[in-house]
């Protein structure tokens, strides 16, 4: 079986994180994000690394996405370009789409779009921690 090929759109912390994770644990990863310094100072940790705009589909399609196992969206608060990466990305046929969300609603909206499953990490954090804190596991792990 060939290693698993993600790719990740947008790389603030949390894509960052994703990106950087997978690559680490063996896996072909293409990142995306137009913002130049970001992808300069991750090129040397994942397979490649893009400078584009996730909303230029003409772009997107050059990049052979079609036979990936996954797709990470994680471009902030810009819903309208999350929502149309979901969309490309699944009019290409890649099985598992995940993005990450700040509010319901934007959740709601990557639903209903395409995306397999929205995290929420600084709430989904949040709430580990919380709970870690009220049973008294916290220093576990
Ligand atoms: P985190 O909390 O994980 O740091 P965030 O949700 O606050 O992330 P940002 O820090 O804004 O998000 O990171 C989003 C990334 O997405 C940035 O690196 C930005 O350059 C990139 N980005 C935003 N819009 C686009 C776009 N249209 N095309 C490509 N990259 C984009």
């Amino acid at each position: 079986m060939g290693k698993k090929e993600f790719v990740v759109f947008g790389l603030g912390r949390f894509g960052k994180s994703v990106a950087l994770t997978l690559a680490d644990s063996g896996c072909e990863v293409l990142v995306v994000d137009d913002n130049e310094e970001k992808i300069h100072d991750i090129a040397e940790y994942v397979t490649y690394a893009v400078k584009a705009d996730v909303t230029d589909a003409e772009t997107l399609s050059t990049l052979g996405l079609r036979n990936f196992d996954g797709a990470i969206i994680a471009i902030g608060e810009n819903l309208e370009a999350s929502v149309l990466v979901t969309i490309l990305v699944k009019e290409l046929g890649i099985p598992y789409v995940l993005a990450k969300v700040q509010t319901d609603t934007q959740a709601k909206v990557l639903k209903k779009v395409g995306a397999d499953m929205v995290v929420f990490p600084e709430k989904e954090t949040g709430i580990r921690i919380a709970n870690k804190l009220v049973h008294g596991n916290f220093f576990d792990a």
